[in-house]
């Protein structure tokens, strides 16, 4: 009994054990004791560095036969976080329903917030050259149309910042009801903050895309969101984001 309580005492700290109470920990202990366990090791925890902090766990919640009418009635009028002050419309998303390829950006911007629909934008311009020419190019006969595009977050953030972590998070629980209900073959991330509200990942974007990853069981291709192609330097961004969007037409639809 002496041992166990020394082994108690260490054993505080470690992430498993503190999730525990007397009891639990006592009968585990023991446990290890009589497999002939004598020593046991403290072992810190490293802080989790700054990308994975910023990283966002979308709440994971869907109701059963959910249907994206129901997603966008339980919006409604949206005050649940301060994004909701200064937007003049809600962009819910655009397309098809029962798509096999979802697109999902950050959020809109003022053409978006004007008119209520993603991508419309310069950006969305640019989205749409690069999927309807991509595709003809590569011999796939799909418009922007048969595809679903959404965000992160539903409104626009103030002078297009990036959203924060709480409002992601809180605008995540329709996204993640968006994904599930539509359940697309593949889902194309675009830029950091989409990578960030679908994959816990520690890596920067430009180590994530052009490889998939999985969301949920639904294989997801990360790459460069189309207002950074915009930037004109960006040429070798271009090139490997024209690369992405190849491997994803051909998976989702050959
Ligand atoms: N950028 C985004 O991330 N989403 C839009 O809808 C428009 C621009």
């Amino acid at each position: 009994m002496k041992f166990v309580k020394q082994l108690c005492t260490r054993a505080i700290g470690n992430v498993e054990c503190a999730s525990m109470d007397q009891e639990q920990l006592r009968k585990k202990l023991e446990f290890y004791r009589d497999l002939g366990v004598k020593q046991i090791y403290r072992r810190e925890m490293p802080e989790p560095d700054a990308a994975q902090q910023a990283a966002v766990a979308l709440p994971s919640l869907a109701p059963e036969n959910d249907t994206l009418a129901r997603i966008r009635e339980d919006i409604g009028d949206c005050r649940r976080c301060g994004l909701s002050k200064q937007r003049k419309n809600i962009v819910f998303g655009v397309g098809n329903d029962s798509a096999k390829l979802v697109f999902v950006g950050e959020g809109p911007g003022a053409d978006e917030d004007e008119q209520g629909i993603p991508f419309v934008g310069r950006a969305g311009q640019l989205l749409t050259q690069m999927i309807e020419n991509t595709a003809a190019k590569e011999g796939i006969h799909i418009k922007r149309s048969d595809v679903y595009i959404c965000n992160v977050v539903k409104c626009r953030p103030p002078e297009n910042r990036t959203p924060q972590p709480d409002e992601m998070e809180i605008c995540g629980q329709f996204l993640y009801r968006q994904l599930m209900t539509i359940q697309p073959k593949a889902i194309c991330a675009l830029g950091a903050t989409a990578m960030k509200a679908l994959l816990n990942s520690k890596l920067g974007i430009t180590k994530m895309r052009g490889e998939w990853q999985k969301w949920n069981g639904i294989p997801l291709m990360i790459t460069y969101h189309p207002s950074y192609l915009l930037r004109q330097y960006n040429q070798q961004a271009k090139r490997e984001a024209w690369e992405d969007l190849k491997k994803v037409l051909h998976f989702v639809y050959d």
